[in-house]
């Protein structure tokens, strides 16, 4: 690592302490910039890196709520306004436990160029809370969702900032808080993406991370002449965007033989075919039901406290959580044959793992472009809701399909290295000249 990347980061760990993520996700981004900065000094003398690693706002709050047996319960709620550079703060809401500051600032950090790569204008933001929604009733995460409204309002709008989901957030947690959100401010705005389709939601807006994952895998496998057809495929969670992921892949010729929670996850040599997803779909998004039951229903291994990475497979799709690949599972991933990783999830692989797949060259599509699908739709949701109407399904997979392939594009402008591509370099790079140019263009705010 050079000394300037170095002292940099020194700055950012003294300045953020106890935020072992965002230092990880900053340092990535860095050690892709940084040699680019030196050859454009305009953005050196204006600071842009060190102003891009401050967030403009950070909200923090309290978030009262009484459970379903009279206890009262607080939690602290999050949202962290990263970059306006490119247009309002958008990003999703995490409610899961292990929710903290520094968790939420890797994500808004990683966000602004995301979004920036969509080629869509939206800033960057992220929050969340550490409230558990597992084992909780819909009447316990309604008072939950309303508590944490009744705050966050008054931070948010529709030109503002626009939460959408994330971990824990999902078509019910956004309906409470779009219901609160409606009722203190008496309006009907675009402040959430991610609505009930007959209230303002987008089609394909839940598919869409899924799908988008999936649609970059296909975009980088057409660059060396090959097709999703017949590739055996390797998928962590079983989340909303593992569901999604799974469709697609199918749909796309190829064979997905794993999930996970986290509590293991199960292999299915067979391949989870649509009657098993549906199953899948039912269990996960209505009765709220653990992995293991697949297993059990399909008769297949269930592997207790387990991680899909030793299973053989082509293509790997990490869509649980941050820093699930390790350098040996990335090792063994190699080992067995794996030649492309596209992470639906923001930050899976730590980044020991991540140099393992650059040393041996492998097709590997970072979270920031990977997974940027979701927000992209997201965006496209704020559209509709800007013009008051509806696009179809084929127009809004469509815009999709156009949006990863000029994400997959500008990697490959940004990242190109000699006959391969680096696409941490050209997803880091694309999405820092555009949200960095403008932040020239407005002067030092
Ligand atoms: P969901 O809450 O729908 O699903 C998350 C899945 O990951 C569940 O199967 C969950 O298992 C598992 N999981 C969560 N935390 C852990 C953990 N610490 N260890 C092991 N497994 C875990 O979330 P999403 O599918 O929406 O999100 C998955 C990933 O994709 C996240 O990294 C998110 O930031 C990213 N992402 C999501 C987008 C979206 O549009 N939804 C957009 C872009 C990125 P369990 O049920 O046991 O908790």
């Amino acid at each position: 690592m050079s000394n300037d990347i170095v002292s940099f980061m020194e700055k950012v760990r003294a300045k953020n302490p106890a935020e072992k993520e965002f230092h990880q996700a900053v340092e990535e981004v860095a050690e892709s910039v940084m040699p680019y900065i030196r050859q454009n000094p305009r953005y050196q003398k204006a600071r842009v890196l060190e102003r891009m690693v401050e967030p403009e706002r950070v909200i923090l709050f309290r978030v009262p709520w009484v459970d379903d047996s009279g206890e009262v319960q607080v939690n602290r709620g999050f949202r962290i306004e990263m970059s306006s550079a490119i247009g309002p703060y958008k990003g999703g809401l995490r409610f899961h436990p292990s929710v903290n500051l520094g968790i939420l600032k890797f994500l808004a950090f990683e966000q602004v160029f995301k979004n920036s790569l969509t080629t869509l204008p939206m800033g960057g933001g992220k929050g969340g809370s550490d409230f558990d929604p597992k084992g909780k009733s819909d009447n316990e995460v309604m008072r939950f969702c309303q508590s944490f409204m009744s705050e966050l309002f008054r931070h948010i709008g529709p030109n503002t900032d626009v939460p959408a989901g994330d971990i824990g957030v999902g078509a019910r947690e956004i309906g409470f808080l779009f219901g609160q959100y409606k009722k203190l401010r008496n309006e009907f705005t675009g402040v959430l993406t991610g609505k009930g389709l007959n209230w303002g939601g987008s089609l394909i807006r839940p598919e869409a991370t899924g799908y988008g994952a999936t649609y970059m895998a296909q975009e980088m496998l057409q660059l060396k002449g090959e097709a999703m057809e017949g590739k055996v495929c390797a998928v962590s969670g079983s989340g909303n965007v593992a569901q999604y992921t799974v469709e697609k892949v199918t749909k796309l010729g190829g064979k997905c033989v794993t999930l996970s929670d986290s509590s293991g996850s199960i292999y299915d040599p067979g391949g989870i075919d649509a009657e098993k997803l549906a199953f899948v779909f039912e269990l996960k998004n209505v009765k709220r039901g653990r992995i293991k039951e697949y297993a059990d229903k399909f008769k297949c291994e269930y592997r207790e406290g387990k991680r899909p990475w030793d299973i053989k497979c082509d293509c790997a799709f990490p869509s649980a959580t941050q820093n699930e690949i390790s350098a040996e599972d990335a090792k063994t991933l190699v080992k067995n044959g794996c030649t492309l990783i596209s992470e639906g999830a923001n930050m899976p692989t730590e980044p020991a793992g991540i140099e393992v797949f650059l040393e041996n060259k492998i097709l590997y599509a970072p979270g920031k472009a990977a997974n940027a699908g979701g927000v992209a739709v997201s965006g496209l949701e704020m559209a509709q809701n800007g013009m008051h109407l509806n696009w179809s399904r084929e127009e809004v997979d469509q815009r999709l399909q156009g949006i990863m392939k000029s994400i997959h594009e500008t990697c490959v402008e940004y990242g190109k290295d000699g006959d391969s591509v680096n696409y941490v370099n050209g997803a880091n790079i694309g999405g820092f000249v555009k949200v960095a140019d403008a932040m020239l263009d407005q002067g030092i705010v």
